[in-house]
């Protein structure tokens, strides 16, 4: 079982830019097989790193190994060269190696306002946090026993990180060292960044190459939701020269425009179905239960909050009703039911 935690998933693979700036790529074990991408940048002797893994044992071992195995490229890196530690979003897969590096590296860390609170108050944002996501449960239908289910599942394994102190706090617009121009990107996450460096841009989670990246609604998590993402997808294709895109997991994707198209499709394609199933009024449990038939486990929750941004985004604009407004005024814990209007 060590022996197999020494190596990496995948050894680390090196984009080399214009300017000669390099990107090196290296996949970690983040949660099971579950894998997310960390990159080291090198600049003559500038070195960043763009987010952390999840801090789990294997993470940090495959973030380790990964980062020795630059030696293969004839890179002389330790730890303490780091210039630089980007987070580019505060979500635990991609910020929960913070705490390990602290201990490796005084590299300053940068992240954007919005999800700074996440890595310096990071209990409080989880306390407030779940608050928020148990309501939003019980609103879309969830029973008592469900609810439960659902919040152990949130929970976990969130407490593992302490967070601490930020030096940086990056702004849209920003340019980090001289090195990479931020762009502010919420819907996802709501600080999250992507970030452009001569023609490559580093996508975090807002576009990956096969996923339609993960969403909850505004109303558990305000920044988050449909409306800021596609928003921030706009963004995205407004930018010029993008020749690489580089994600927080899967593949590097080649034709930027072509994947965001393909992901505002998906979108459109649930929120047809959506107004469909609702010619009958549904409270989001029941929608996300014909949407996704066959998740299970934590993917159930991720289905649900997903439904829930579809779902308010639409109510929003007046393209889906609450069909039991008297039951809700005598009940105010029934769930509303969701009717095409
Ligand atoms: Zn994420
Ligand atoms: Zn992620």
């Amino acid at each position: 079982m060590t022996g197999r935690m020494l190596s990496p998933p995948t050894p680390p693979t090196r984009h080399t830019l214009h300017d000669g700036t390099l990107i090196y790529s290296l996949p970690v074990r983040v949660f099971g097989d579950f894998t997310a991408n960390v990159y080291v940048l090198r600049r003559g002797d500038y070195a960043a790193l763009i987010d952390t893994g999840s801090g789990t044992v294997q993470s940090n071992a495959d973030l380790d190994a990964g980062f020795a195995a630059l030696s293969d490229y004839g890179e002389s890196l330790s730890w303490a060269d780091l210039s630089r530690i980007v987070v580019t979003h505060g979500h635990i897969d991609h910020h929960g190696g913070l705490d390990y590096l602290r201990t490796l590296t005084a590299a300053p860390v940068a992240v954007h306002e919005l999800d700074r609170p996440i890595l310096s108050a990071y209990r409080e944002r989880l306390v407030l946090t779940s608050r928020a996501l148990q309501a939003f449960l019980v609103e879309a239908g969830v029973d008592a026993a469900g609810v439960d289910a659902f919040m152990a599942m949130y929970t976990g394994g969130k407490h593992r990180f302490k967070g601490g102190p930020i030096e940086t706090t990056l702004h849209h617009g920003d340019v980090l060292d001289g090195v990479f121009r931020v762009i502010h990107t919420p819907g996802h996450c709501p600080g999250q960044v992507c970030l452009r460096v001569g023609e490559v841009l580093l996508s975090a989670d807002q576009v990956l190459a096969h996923t339609t990246p993960h969403l909850s609604a505004e109303r558990i998590t305000p920044g988050n939701g449909l409306s800021h993402y596609l928003h921030s997808l706009d963004l995205l294709d407004a930018e010029e020269g993008v020749e690489l895109t580089l994600a927080g997991h899967e593949e590097p994707i080649v034709d930027l425009r072509a994947r965001t198209a393909s992901v505002r499709d998906s979108h459109e394609r649930k929120m047809k179905r959506i107004l469909d199933l609702c010619s009958a009024p549904h409270n989001l449990q029941a929608i996300s239960a014909e949407l996704y038939p066959r998740v299970k486990n934590y993917d159930t929750l991720l289905a649900l909050e997903k439904v829930g941004a579809l779902v308010e985004y639409l109510s929003a604009r007046g393209q889906v009703r609450v069909a039991n407004l008297s039951q809700m005024e005598a009940n105010p814990t029934a769930a509303p039911l969701y009717q095409t209007a």
